[in-house]
């Protein structure tokens, strides 16, 4: 198990579509329906009974669906709404987009998702309307209770779970019983389309409205209008976005699906692996993992503190030029410009955990497309590094 220094590569990520997705598009390509249509109908039921979930309705992102969705709750401008500081930027975008106020909430030192605690100390300040919660890396965290400690109603809490696909909390899979968890079907997701999204719920008029939002407000979508004993006539009741899902991408979805639970166990398999090898490592600290419910290791984020001899970026080149791709997760949302113009640099002193844990942060190479050796290899590469330190700093 030692291998040497540059003998493989393992990239960070890379985009696995099966070969039944490629027959399934150029069919759809012949059948001269692009758009939202039968293929889209077809992925929404089969994804929501995938999950459990009552009903889903596909989107372009999962950006757009989570717009979308606090869009839905009629808020009006300006309303406060929590979101963890240590997550993607568009999920902020999405809340600033729907005319909202992102409030940032500090990480949980031991999970980096957010706590209990630290959602009722914030609630208690700012009484917000609504709360985006995310499973960071796949750690489901308790909606629930999450819910409870903001003061907010489940039809207020929108949950990010573009990390969550396949992570389980409550006895359920993350989006089975929520009022809307939004997925994203991206390149580097656990259910990769190359882009795409979709939010289940719980709720059959959430339902309705997001298939009427996701098409500028139109009562009936194109598939309604000119397929088959269709009508052209079609009312537009509220604003709306252009967030649809295209049959493509759905034809990719519905060959990709059938694979996803064998992705997951896979991804469990190296994530275990990887915990074996490097919790032997002093300052290497392997992902927290949830004492109950399952975690859907879309990531796998180690963190990086003395005695380790190399910093988190000093690391992060070292293993490029080994071979070994990493990245980060997250830049928290305070550290870029937009973000700390717009909310204040006061705002931004008050999330000690995000800021320390940070620069601490990498996340190693974590698909089903890598190999056990892969795994060995680039936990190799983490050890012999710890003895040697490294390359010295260009
Ligand atoms: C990828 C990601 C998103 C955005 O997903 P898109 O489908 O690309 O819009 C949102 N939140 C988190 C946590 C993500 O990782």
């Amino acid at each position: 198990m030692t291998a040497g220094v540059g003998t493989r590569t393992v990239p960070y990520a890379r985009c696995h579509i099966v070969p039944e997705a490629h027959e399934a598009v150029a069919r759809v390509l012949a059948s001269g329906w692009l758009t939202t249509g039968p293929q889209t109908l077809a992925f929404e039921d089969e994804f929501a009974g995938w999950l459990g979930a009552p009903e889903a309705v596909a989107v372009s992102s999962c950006t757009a669906a989570i717009e979308l969705a606090l869009r839905a709750l009629r808020l009006p401008p300006g309303a406060p709404v929590l979101t963890p500081a240590l997550t993607f930027c568009g999920a902020v975008h999405a809340i600033v987009h729907s005319g909202l106020r992102p409030v940032l909430l500090d990480a949980d030192e031991q999970t980096l998702t957010v706590d209990a605690a630290t959602v009722a100390a914030v609630a208690d300040r700012v009484r917000p309307a609504a709360m985006v919660v995310q499973h960071m890396a796949g750690y489901p965290v308790p909606v629930p209770a999450l819910a409870e400690a903001a003061g907010l109603p489940a039809g207020r809490v929108v949950e990010d779970a573009a990390h969550g696909l396949g992570a389980a909390a409550g006895g359920r899979l993350v989006g089975a019983a929520s009022t809307a968890a939004c997925f994203s079907f991206y390149a580097t997701k656990n259910l990769p389309i190359g882009e795409g999204g979709a939010i289940t719920t719980t709720d059959p008029d959430l339902a309705g409205t997001l298939r009427e939002t996701r098409q500028h407000g139109m009562s009936r979508d194109a598939w309604r209008r000119y397929g088959p004993g269709a009508q052209w006539r079609y009312d537009v009741r509220t604003d709306g976005l252009k967030a649809n899902f295209t049959d493509l991408q759905a034809a990719i979805g519905r060959a990709q699906l059938p694979h996803l639970a064998s992705w997951q166990r896979r991804r469990a398999e190296l994530a275990a692996r990887y915990d074996q090898e490097l919790s032997a490592v002093p300052g290497i600290t392997p992902p927290p993992r949830p004492s109950e419910g399952r975690h859907a290791w879309h990531l796998y984020p180690i963190r990086i503190t003395a005695p380790y001899p190399l910093h988190r970026d000093a690391l992060a080149e070292a293993l490029r030029g080994r071979g070994v791709g990493t990245s980060v997760h997250f830049i928290p949302v305070h550290h870029l410009t937009y973000f700390r113009t717009l909310l204040g640099a006061e705002a931004c002193g008050r999330l000690p955990v995000a800021d320390r844990v940070f620069p601490q942060l990498l996340s190693l190479p974590l698909h089903p497309g890598i190999s056990e050796d892969d795994v060995d290899y680039v936990c190799d590469q983490i050890t012999s590094l710890a003895r040697t330190g490294g390359d010295p700093c260009p």
